[in-house]
């Protein structure tokens, strides 16, 4: 126990030079509480150690707090949010946030958010103005509808539809779109929530319009269809085309509501992307109300958007629900910055998540030859990694949206040895910044589609770093 009375206090620990040095910089109190932190944890890891009775000097106890209390200042007075390069090859990868934004949204939000501006103003009139003028008619033009409204999120634009259009009323669903995205965003919850009542029709592998028909009454409100995002029911299955939603529903004078989730704007069939729907196709079918995501396949920042008949959405501006649900402006920048890209910039070259799917395949292949040289000369001398590979495999799309179409990419597979893979890629996951690969059996596959720029080099240093200090713990 004798060690334990070598422990320095607080007093004696706040007067060193070194914690001195960082009292000029940070709040008294702070420091304070670091060093109580890091005397705590010393103390605890001497009893731990106490039948171990060798002495450990005062002043040997003293560095080691100087250090670590030195260590926790830089942890803790850094923000928890921090990069990650995604080497896994999934594009819009949710637990990664979904899109990085193009450089045009970056420079357009910081501009906004640094300046006042006239997120509310109309300078023409000099009178108060609104904050959902300013997408609208760029959403107008690139979607070719005759409204649009921008909320927080796709899953606040659906209650708020849903709301608008249905509460206390009745509203027709397939059974086989009751979906579930991650995140814990339902289809019937969220009608719950909206108020709106459930109607379900059909099976679960098959619903035919004939349902629809048969489930409409005095008190049906909207018919309602969603995209099944996360999976496809494949085999013996029959959905209702939107075409014909939206003819029964103007037969029966009801609106249509369409929840795209993932809405294309920009034509990527030429990459093989061209199961579904774009939003302008979506549109010309005739649907009433269109929801989609900022930040999956359009490439922005998190909002959701409808998209539609004016008279609806004039009704969804109206609703209280709105002012909860609003946009900031950094979002409206961000979105703004991004949608000027599809109406007259070079989306393929400047949103980064249409440049990521539109690579083609020689692209890749030449971005994974020049990483596997690198890596194959800076980790020659690695003895945990047996083998290291250029390989074909296969990314993904993500955000919910293709859930079942295998993009065919390329990369590099580091075969590890023993079983050191967990450990490697842990390390790699808590350095700075983070790196998330894929594991398969014991090798870590490095997917080259999903690095952006600068990327690769980071990528390198990181790995090698990470199988340095593997070898140094043995
Ligand atoms: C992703 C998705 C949502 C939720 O959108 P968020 O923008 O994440 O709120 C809702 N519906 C569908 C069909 C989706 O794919």
């Amino acid at each position: 126990m004798s060690n334990l009375r070598n422990i320095p206090s607080v007093d004696e620990i706040i007067v060193q030079a070194d914690i001195e040095k960082l009292l000029k910089s940070y709040r008294r109190d702070f420091i304070v509480n670091c060093i109580r932190e890091v005397i705590e944890y010393i103390r605890k890891s001497l009893r731990e150690n106490n039948n171990n009775d060798e002495e450990i000097k005062r002043e040997i106890i003293m560095e080691q707090i100087i250090a670590q209390v030195k260590l926790s200042v830089i942890k803790n007075s850094q923000g928890t949010l921090a990069k990650v390069i995604n080497a896994t090859g999934v594009v819009l990868h949710t637990n990664l946030g979904r899109a990085p934004l193009g450089e045009r949204a970056v420079q357009y939000m910081n501009e906004m958010a640094s300046n006042y501006n006239n997120l509310e103003l109309d300078l023409e009139k000099g009178e108060r103005g609104s904050r959902y003028t300013h997408v609208e008619e760029l959403l107008q033009k690139i979607c070719g509808a005759e409204a649009a409204l921008v909320v927080n999120n796709n899953a606040a634009a659906v209650l708020l539809g849903l709301s608008t259009l249905a509460k206390g009323k009745e509203v027709i669903v397939s059974r086989g779109q009751l979906i579930e995205i991650g995140g814990s965003f339902r289809i019937p919850e969220v009608m719950k929530e909206s108020g709106a009542k459930l109607v379900e029709v059909g099976s679960t592998n098959k619903t035919y319009i004939k349902d629809f028909a048969e489930a409409i009454n005095e008190d049906t409100a909207l018919l309602f269809s969603a995209h099944t995002s996360n999976y496809k029911i494949v085999g013996f299955t029959e959905e209702v085309p939107t075409k014909e939603l939206v003819e029964l529903a103007k037969q029966k004078n009801l609106p249509t509501m369409i929840d795209l989730g993932s809405g294309i704007l920009y034509n990527l069939a030429d990459w093989g992307l061209k199961e579904e729907p774009t939003v302008v196709e979506c549109v010309n079918s005739g649907a009433d109300v269109i929801c989609f995501s900022g930040d999956k396949l359009l490439g922005g920042p998190q909002a959701g958007i409808i998209v539609g008949k004016k008279e609806l959405i004039d009704k969804m501006k109206k609703n209280q629900l709105t002012r909860a649900l609003r946009v900031d402006k950094l979002t409206i920048a961000a979105l703004e910055g991004t949608l000027l890209e599809y109406l007259s910039g070079d989306p393929a070259k400047k949103i980064p998540v249409i440049k990521m799917l539109s690579q083609d395949l020689e692209q890749l292949k030449e971005k994974a030859q020049e990483l596997f040289n690198e890596l194959s000369e800076k980790l020659t001398s690695e003895s945990h990694v047996e083998e290291i590979n250029l390989i074909e495999l296969e990314d993904m799309v993500g955000g919910g949206a293709y859930p079942t179409y295998k993009l065919k990419g390329y990369g590099v597979e580091l075969m590890i040895k023993g079983n050191f893979l967990e450990r490697l890629s842990k390390k790699l996951r808590l350095m700075e910044p983070a790196v998330l690969a894929r594991k398969q059996d014991n090798k870590l596959l490095i997917s080259v589609r999903t690095l952006l720029e600068g990327d690769q080099q980071i990528l390198v240093r990181n790995i090698k770093q990470a199988l340095q200090t593997l070898k140094q713990e043995e």
